[in-house]
């Protein structure tokens, strides 16, 4: 449908397509807002689950790491005291590393890092000394600590875990600690690995260099994180969560918190697609949901606005035929319930009722003498048609005025226009409601008088006549009249015939002298 048309259209038309616009419109706007919200509480909630979580096992693995140092300070009291005793330091060894279950492994050295006992002895290296960096850091600082991924003696990808041994006047004796094998099981894959990897959902552990120390992919443990914010924040210390493109380029709801006694952080993800797969569902309930109450809106504006259009469209269908003789009654019963329509509707009625007044009016002038009030020749015609179709007998008097031209040329014009409108008023008062009156021209006049029989005729125009002739007109004084009278139906002459059959009496009448009437009831054939 063009524009064109559009505009074209009813008001229904155009009232419907508002309502459809606008509720369609009503109706994308709520589902995008709540698509909008929807998927950012999806985002947030995510987010903060991972927050939560990440925060969870950060917590449990630092309590394990102090739990560690703790059991490894302890150890020392008994240690210092059996430096030189290989059974003690063997059976303490063992003991760390089978009673608590953390370490893949645990060395005692002394304080230049030659190892004097190993858990479990298999190792091989006892008698050997440790130069790798973690116990050589241990070595150095002489302080409890907790290394940097590194690579043993035994070419493991390892963390050291260590405290230092004094004496009771405070001589550096050497050091115990235990790894944890990053690559194989540990303590690490215990405390974290138990995180659901369903969806994509996963989490790592990096350290303050962000080599992973734990990941659910075991070939990427002990390798670098490439940059990205999460990171950067959690081994500065700082926690919170915030949306991440991985290494893979998925974006991700990451959160993550550090643990501050190791400078390691731990980091929760979840894929923004798999956290938003749900948005789909609750979109199509949504919509589901607004549907009904979308139709029935429609359906009460389709009603609506056939109701509102109706009386203006029927108004608009009438203004075409205003003219029309029964137009005002089919206005009448339009319904135009509302103020517009009545007011038109109103507008309407007045109109054509003075249409049809000015119409009438118009009528009746076309067929009124205005100088007598008496009809015309055309008003005359109408009545002899009717009267003709309806086969109404009549008798027609024809009368003229004698002398006219003196009363002119003595009085001037206007004064004989009295007397043509004094006539005429005679001619009132001689006759009845029925008869019809009419100035056929000049000062010649014809009375019609349906079913008047010749003598009634003749008394109507005799006592006309001798009205006329009685009454002294201001300025003029006396006139007379002539009169002929002729009748129809007669034999088949038309009502015509019969005027002109009565205007041939008349001319009788002047002849025989004037002031007198002369009644004829034949019709002259050969005046056909
Ligand atoms: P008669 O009929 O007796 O034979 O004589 P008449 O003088 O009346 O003669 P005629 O009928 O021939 O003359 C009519 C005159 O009436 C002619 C014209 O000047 C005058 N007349 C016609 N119409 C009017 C009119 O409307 N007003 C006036 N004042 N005079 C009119
Ligand atoms: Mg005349
Ligand atoms: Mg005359």
């Amino acid at each position: 449908m063009s524009i064109q048309h559009l505009l074209r259209s009813d008001l229904r038309r155009l009232i419907l397509l508002l309502t459809i616009i606008s509720s369609l419109a009503t109706l994308a706007n709520a589902i995008y807002a709540s698509y909008r919200v929807q998927r950012q509480l999806l985002i947030d909630n995510t987010l903060e689950a991972n927050h939560a979580y990440a925060a969870k096992l950060a917590n449990s693995t630092e309590d394990f790491l102090k739990a560690t140092l703790q059991t490894l300070d302890y150890s020392t009291r008994i240690l210092r005291h059996n430096m030189n005793d290989t059974e003690q330091l063997l059976e303490q060894a063992m003991r760390l590393r089978l009673q608590f279950n953390s370490f893949n492994s645990v060395a005692i050295t002394d304080a230049e890092g030659w190892v004097l006992a190993t858990s479990p002895e298999a190792l091989a290296i006892k008698g050997r000394r440790l130069t790798t960096a973690g116990p050589a850091q241990a070595l150095l600082e002489k302080r409890p600590l907790i290394s940097d991924p590194y690579v043993a003696i035994t070419g493991r990808l390892v963390v050291f875990i260590s405290t230092p041994i004094f004496d009771t006047s405070g001589e550096y004796l050497g050091l115990v600690g235990g790894t944890l094998y990053l690559n194989e099981g540990n303590i690490l894959h215990n405390l974290l690995g138990s995180h659901y990897h369903r969806d994509g959902s996963y989490l790592y552990a990096v350290d303050r260099n962000r080599t992973l120390l734990y990941h659910p992919n075991p070939d990427r443990i002990g390798k670098r994180v490439g940059p990205n914010q999460a990171i950067s924040d959690v081994i500065a210390g700082k926690d919170g969560a915030s949306i991440i493109r991985n290494s893979e380029g998925t974006e991700m709801l990451t959160g993550y918190t550090p643990i501050a006694l190791s400078g390691w952080g731990i980091v929760a993800q979840r894929p923004i697609q798999a956290t938003l797969a749900p948005l789909h569902d609750l979109m199509l309930q949504v919509l589901k949901n607004s549907a009904p109450l979308a139709i029935l809106t429609l359906l009460l504006a389709g009603i609506l606005a056939r109701k509102i259009s109706k009386p203006l469209w029927q108004l608009a269908k009438h203004a075409e035929t205003m003219d029309h003789p029964h137009s005002s009654d089919s206005i009448q019963r339009i319904r135009s319930w509302y103020f517009e329509a009545a007011e038109l509707k109103k507008a309407m009625l007045i109109g054509i009722s003075l249409l049809q007044q000015k119409i009438g009016k118009l009528n009746l002038d076309i067929q009124t003498d205005p100088l007598t009030g008496l009809q015309n020749r055309r008003g005359l015609e109408s009545a002899l048609e009717s009267w003709e179709s309806s086969h109404q007998p009549f008798a027609a008097i024809a009368l003229d005025i004698d002398h006219f031209k003196q009363v002119n040329d003595n009085h001037g014009h206007d004064i004989g226009d009295s007397v043509i409108t004094h006539v005429a008023g005679l001619m009132r008062a001689c006759s009845r409601s029925a008869d019809i009156l009419c100035r056929s021209g000049g000062e010649e006049f014809l009375m019609l008088l349906p079913d008047a029989t010749p003598e009634v005729a003749l008394m109507v125009a005799e006592r006309l006549r001798e009205r006329v002739e009685s009454f002294l007109i201001p300025q003029v004084g006396k006139i007379t009249i002539s009169a002929g009278i002729a009748f129809w139906p007669n034999g088949d002459a038309s009502p015509r015939r019969t005027l002109k059959v009565a205007d041939e009496a008349l001319y009788l009448a002047k002849q025989s002298g004037r002031n007198q009437v002369v009644v004829t009831t034949d019709t002259n054939p050969n005046d056909h």
